[in-house]
């Protein structure tokens, strides 16, 4: 091959790499912004201050940002900082769990759920001899040992309700999971890196004077890792320690499995980003029938990317598995995925499937429920059935209502 064509793929190859498409204004990270407030005619450490306004304030209309020079402010503004998104103001439901239905700047609309007081809100199950019944809902991802190290850390004399934020990374979905309305109407579009993160700011903002946002789940409408890039910008910014410092360790990344993405999340952000793998069934083909997915990426490539994510230490990968009546609810499935799962360092969400408009799946009663905990206990595994909050609003995180496909307000509480 003639080493000029060589060259020129090469560099092809490299530009590409080196020059990716400019990113939206709400999603820079400090020092993209300090150069951008040079190139307006500001100074470096500006750049700082934008990031700081939009991250800790929540605040993207530059005439607000006042200790900026105005003519700064004016050409942040003449460049295109705004907000990205308006919110739709919510219903509350009994337990202050709340739907946010968000307008994109296109139109279309989006769901993000704020759910107080999850974390370390472990309670007795009624009825129940184990303690593994959580009355909570998708921050059941989030990890035991990790709510005790942050105990010791908490300030003396305040105590706040601690929320977990479930977002959306797309419009719609294309995985086309059976139970799910997400998958019903198929992916109209992604969403950026900036509306990911404009929804944490907009539910900050709707947070009580006694809350705090606590942890992020990506759980709502979409597949996280089927939009990466807008996902793994907007999980850098949420952890930036400029803005708001999220902790890596309190955000979960939930997905069907896209085995390939699964190793970029681990190896971008060395294994700290929290996981929730949406299992479903312990057998290729009761997967494939409720997941697509599965035929791209069959259980053996995904228990091997499970194997391979560079889990952080005293981590687990939350496996989620929605039990649809006589679809994967048998005993015998629970011993089968007991095997499947040995070995790995996990803990096991258990969520009745929440009927939804587009399907006749639903949840197994309770005592099917109950039993196929009960397998899974015994072979050592820590479970957990989620129950979900805020049904009243429809506001159960990763069942999230698109193009009128309510789910209906049926859940078996036994
Ligand atoms: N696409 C990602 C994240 C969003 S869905 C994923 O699939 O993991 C978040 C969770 O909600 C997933 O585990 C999903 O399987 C579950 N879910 C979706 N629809 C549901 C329903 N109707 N009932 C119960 N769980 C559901
Ligand atoms: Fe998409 Fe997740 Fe719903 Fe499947 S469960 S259709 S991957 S949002």
């Amino acid at each position: 091959m003639p080493s000029g064509r060589r060259c020129t793929r090469l560099c092809l190859a490299l530009s590409d790499r080196s020059a990716p498409a400019p990113s939206p204004p709400l999603a820079r990270l400090p020092e993209e912004w300090a150069k951008e407030t040079v190139r307006l005619g500001g100074r470096a450490f500006h750049g700082k201050s934008v990031f700081r306004w939009i991250m800790m304030r929540g605040i993207s209309d530059p005439a607000q940002m006042t200790d900026l020079p105005k003519a700064l402010r004016e050409g942040l503004t003449a460049s295109g900082l705004g907000p990205v998104l308006s919110v739709i103001p919510g219903t509350r439901s009994e337990d202050r769990t709340r739907k946010l239905l968000v307008r994109l700047a296109d139109g279309a609309t989006v769901e993000t759920v704020l759910i107080p007081g999850v974390s370390g809100e472990r309670r007795l199950g009624r009825g129940v001899q184990d303690e593994e019944i959580v009355d909570a809902d998708a921050a059941a991802a989030v990890d035991d040992e990790d709510e005790e190290e942050e105990e010791g850390a908490k300030p003396e004399g305040k105590s706040y309700l601690r929320v977990t934020q479930c977002i959306s990374t797309q419009v719609g979905c294309a995985m086309g999971c059976v139970f799910c309305a997400s998958g019903v109407a198929g992916l109209k579009r992604n969403l950026g890196p900036d509306e990911i993160v404009a929804q944490v700011l907009a539910g900050k903002a709707e947070l009580d004077p006694d809350e705090r946002l606590r942890n992020i789940v990506y759980m709502g409408m979409g597949e996280p890792l089927h939009n990466y890039v807008s996902t793994a910008r907007s999980l850098a910014l949420l952890t930036h320690l400029d803005g708001l410092a999220i902790s890596p360790r309190r955000i979960t990344v939930s997905t069907s499995g896209l085995v390939p993405e699964i190793a970029r999340l681990g190896e971008d952000f060395k294994g700290q980003i929290g996981l929730a793998i949406s299992l479903h069934a312990a057998d290729d083909e009761t997967r494939t029938r409720l997941m697509p997915i599965n035929k791209k990426y069959p259980l053996a490539k995904l228990m091997d990317a499970l194997r391979a994510y560079p889990l952080a230490r005293r981590r687990r990968i939350t496996i989620e598995y929605t039990l649809v009546a006589g679809r994967n609810d048998e005993p015998a499935e629970a011993k089968k995925l007991a095997s499947l799962l040995r070995g790995l360092p996990v803990k096991i969400n258990l969520i009745p499937m929440n009927p939804i408009e587009a399907s006749t799946l639903g949840p197994p009663t309770s005592a099917r429920t109950l039993e196929f905990q009960r397998v899974l206990l015994d072979t050592g595994y820590s479970v957990f059935i989620r129950r979900r909050r805020g049904d009243d609003v429809a506001a159960a995180c990763g069942q999230l209502a698109l193009l009128g496909a309510k789910p209906k307000v049926r859940v078996d509480r036994g």
